[in-house]
């Protein structure tokens, strides 16, 4: 009986010792730079990647946008704005929309650029540059706006509306297209521009959210 115990034991041990052993030799490895093959695969030479430039703010620059972003945005509660069709895959499905085929890929108008789904101030045209991938690019966001998970297929980063968490498109780093070297590719369907100078319209929450 005793020897019959130990050597179950010491069977239950082996066991566990190759299970760990394979968890271990599992360890995904970090392909950094096939984060996206759908867009043009910049520059690989990682050796002179500096990659603690991550993406430092400096405090003074960001009081100065935040006083050009016309003040706090107004809230309203209720229904977010109809959708159609496209616009729903896209931003409740997380769809994309076909590189070059965005209505603003190309738009080199100041403004702002708002949720199409809850109208959150997303992106200013002062940060938008052009990256050739097909979509609208920004190398940065307006502060709060966005928010960021990691991708259903495990390694890009999704990006999210904070308020309404509709889908976006993805952010990639490294890519060393600007100086903050960010690139938020976004899906035009997932925004709308308000031109310089025209009233930006309510965020809207939902009722459930508002105060008593
Ligand atoms: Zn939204």
């Amino acid at each position: 009986m005793k020897v019959k115990s130990w050597f179950s034991m010491g069977l239950l041990v082996l066991g566990l010792l190759s299970v760990l052993a394979i968890k271990a030799s599992e360890q995904p490895v970090r392909a950094d730079d096939d984060a996206d093959t759908t867009t043009k695969t910049v520059a690989v030479d990682e050796s002179t990647e500096p990659s603690t430039e991550a993406e430092p703010v400096s405090d003074a620059d960001e009081t100065k946008e935040d006083a050009d972003e016309a003040s706090e945005q107004k809230v309203t509660y209720g229904r977010y704005n109809p959708l159609n069709q496209f616009e729903r895959w896209v931003i409740e499905q997380k769809g994309t929309e076909r590189a070059g085929t965005g209505g603003y890929t190309e738009n080199k108008k100041e403004g702002t650029y708002i949720c199409r789904r809850c109208n959150a101030k997303l992106y200013r045209s002062g940060d938008k540059f052009e990256s050739h991938c097909g979509w609208p690019s920004f190398d940065d966001e307006i502060k709060g706006a966005v928010r960021r998970q990691t991708d259903a297929d495990g390694y890009r980063i999704e990006i999210l509306c904070a308020n309404c968490d509709g889908h976006l498109g993805h952010v990639f780093h490294g890519e060393r297209m600007t100086e903050k070297n960010t690139r938020h590719c976004v899906n035009s369907v997932s925004m709308k521009f308000i031109p310089k100078g025209k009233k930006i319209p309510p965020m809207i929450k939902p009722s459930s959210e508002k105060p008593e």
